[in-house]
């Protein structure tokens, strides 16, 4: 270590719920190499290969925006010229003003999702800023997580943690349920394997046989989209042989009977046929589920990414309750984390400013209403930020197509230039995280934490907040909801006064130790010292919340149909966080399609060769892996890759449809139907 050489502790603030925290290695003002801190005890010191290898490059490498930028090409062509933050805050005003005279404010929406998990990055001024001018609210939960979130809040109340993942230490039968953890959620990885050296027995429902599903006593290949199916047929052998806790079903459960009727008729083999596993399998899980505990389900998100996927969500969720495996350490879900902090968002995002009547666009539906000009006013501007629409979204061409309007103005904020921001007509730089204070409330965990930057801001770049403290005075917006500094910010980000904070201030949390959140003096444990908060105060089998919101006062299943013969699943990958760090080096690499040998034969492909996958809404070219890994009739491409991996500008959300799911109107990447032949 050179004398300017200095370590300093920050966090990771990717869409991950583990939340790590990170010590940087700093010298002469660049960032050198990141390592796992002990501050916060759950990720102790342990980070996934993504950080290390990316971070620095993407901090610092060449595609870093280091100045605000005006399109000087074609939209997509990714030719722009340099200006200053002056000419591009007055370029922004100029053509708002000009839309809103023309179209109203509606015309304008935010297009933003969850780049950086920052308490503030992630929305705060930004939100005061686009609620204030009166632009179209964009619904942002439906692209991911936030139907298992509405099954959450809809089944056991929102506000109502779950149990912490540390927990688990203490099961004796953990479920992954579409949670491939070793790559989404890799701390898990080591409390399961404590939990198993004590004897614990591990399951994993998954479609793909992921590194952790090797390592399970039992794998079941779940056909995607039937877990609604699986589930209930749980629930219904557990009834058949005297699995169901009747006294906790008594006092805690509300709508057993209606959830029953829907589950009882599948036996075990009509489930089997339908999920395509072994009867024997399912028979497996539900004896040790009905004779096992503490028993915890650890709940991911591939299980929503379905028309099915609420209900499979509802359906894993009301098992614990059916069998009663809460009141005890280890012993229920692991989920609803969000529920763990006292956060304040009226506070922080101020939805009061909204003007009364402002629409809402579910984020699912963009490329649709930026290519359906009869939404009325049309989309005439769009500020995209923390997010890469174009590679992220299901139907690409459509959104494409939607960027590439011309009567479209854009702006595209982020810290380096991704593929979307190739079609912005003015380009803002944005802090990493790296770069400015934070707050971090994790979603997968219970801890909170709060960073201080490590480095100053790469040349012209700023936060997220000061970019949107500077466009709010440019709009003539002066009250002191827009001058808030980020540390009143933090304060109104979560409530300082509750005891869980233990008489800490949000914005002063120490940045070199986590904060657990305690519920009485105990990490959170349902049935014990949190309970469910719903209306009745009960697990709601039967969702009266959901009803009135979705029309889905119960889960159901409609099996998908389609011509084309095969499943694609997209889940995450070990490289990136969804597309984050897409764009760093060693990402430029097109991920294989994996394909089961009989499918693979049928077809005539091998190992490595090119193939061509297909369906009506497009064409995406990559390199085939032969492999059991995925069951016949699914096959299997990592999500989140750019454009340079693709030699024809499609990726695989180029394939998938953008259809709703039964709650939520989410996002069903896992009802992508192709067919595949050597390209
Ligand atoms: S992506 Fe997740 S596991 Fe990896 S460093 Fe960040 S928080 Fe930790």
């Amino acid at each position: 270590m050179t004398t300017s050489t200095v370590e300093r502790p920050s966090v990771c603030p990717l869409d991950c719920p583990d939340t790590c925290s990170l010590t940087v290695t700093v010298d002469a003002g660049r960032i050198t190499k990141i390592r796992g801190s002990r501050a916060n005890p759950y990720t102790a010191g342990v980070l996934c290969a993504k950080v290390p290898e990316s971070y620095p490059e993407f901090v610092h490498g060449p595609g870093r925006l280091v100045t605000p930028l005006r399109r000087a090409g074609a939209k997509g062509e990714g030719r722009f010229e340099r200006i200053s933050w002056d000419e591009a805050l007055d370029l922004i005003h100029a053509r708002f003003t000009s839309v809103i005279a023309q179209h109203g404010a509606q015309a304008i929406m935010p297009l933003n999702y969850a780049g950086p998990h920052g308490t503030l990055a992630g929305g705060s001024m930004d939100l005061r800023f686009f609620h204030r001018l009166g632009a179209t609210l964009l619904d942002r939960p439906p692209l991911c997580g936030g139907i298992r979130s509405e099954a959450w809040a809809g089944t056991y109340g929102a506000a109502a943690p779950g149990i912490p993942p540390e927990q688990m230490e203490h099961s004796k039968l953990i479920v992954a349920w579409g949670y491939n953890v070793t790559w989404s959620g890799l701390h898990m990885t080591p409390v399961m394997d404590r939990a198993r050296r004590d004897g614990a027995k591990l399951v994993v429902v998954d479609p793909k046989r992921t590194k952790i599903a090797e390592r399970a006593d039992l794998h079941l290949p779940v056909k995607p989209g039937t877990d609604v199916v699986l589930a209930w047929a749980i629930a219904a052998e557990l009834e058949r042989r005297g699995g169901i806790d009747r006294a906790f079903v008594e006092r805690h459960v509300g709508g057993y009977e209606e959830f029953m009727t829907l589950a009882r008729p599948w036996t075990l083999a009509a489930a089997a046929r339908e999920c395509g596993l072994r009867e024997a399998a399912i028979q497996q899980f539900a004896d040790w589920f009905r004779t096992i505990s503490p028993a915890a389900i650890a709940v991911g998100n591939g299980i929503e990414r379905n028309q099915n996927g609420g209900s499979g969500v509802r359906a894993v969720f009301a098992l614990p309750a059916l069998a009663g495996k809460f009141g005890v350490r280890g012993g229920g879900l692991i989920n609803g984390a969000r529920g763990a902090f006292p956060k304040t968002p009226a506070k922080l995002t101020r939805p009061d400013l909204v003007p009364k009547g402002t629409r809402t666009v579910n984020i699912v539906d963009v490329g649709r209403h930026l290519t359906d000009l009869s939404l009325a006013p049309p989309l005439k501007a769009i500020f995209v930020y923390n997010h890469n629409p174009l590679v992220v979204h299901p139907d690409q061409n459509r959104m494409r197509r939607g960027l590439a309007r011309e009567d479209l103005f854009v702006v595209g904020c982020d810290v380096v230039m991704t593929d979307s921001l190739a079609y912005a007509d003015v380009v803002l730089p944005a802090c990493s995280h790296f770069e400015h204070d934070d707050l971090f409330a994790a979603y997968g965990t219970h801890w909170l934490q709060r960073a201080e930057p490590v480095i100053r801001p790469q040349g012209q770049a700023l936060p997220n907040t000061e970019i949107f403290r500077r466009l709010a005075a440019r709009f003539g917006f002066d009250g002191p909801e827009f001058t808030a500094s980020d540390a009143q910010l933090m304060d109104d980000a979560i409530d300082g006064s509750d005891p869980r904070l233990g008489g800490v201030q949000p914005s002063r949390i120490p940045v070199d130790a986590a904060l657990l959140m305690k519920f009485d003096g105990a990490e959170a444990n349902l049935f014990t010292n949190v309970f469910p908060k719903t209306k009745s105060g009960k697990v709601e089998l039967a969702s009266p919340y959901l009803e009135e919101k979705f029309g889905a006062r119960l889960p159901s299943y409609r099996p998908f149909t389609s011509s084309y013969p095969l499943i694609l699943i997209t889940p995450a990958s070990d490289r990136r966080t969804t597309s984050t760090f897409g764009g760093c080096t060693a990402n430029a690499e097109t991920p294989p399609l994996e394909i089961h040998p009989d499918d693979a034969k049928k077809r005539g492909l091998s190992n490595g060769m090119r193939v061509r996958v297909w369906n009506d809404l497009g064409e995406v070219r990559l390199p085939v892996r032969v492999t059991d890994a995925v069951p016949p009739g699914v096959v299997c491409s990592l999500k989140g890759a750019w454009m340079k991996t693709s030699d024809n500008g499609q990726t695989v959300s180029a394939l998938a449809p953008a259809h709703h799911a039964d709650i939520c109107g989410g996002a069903c990447y896992n009802d992508t139907r192709v067919e595949v032949a050597p390209a």
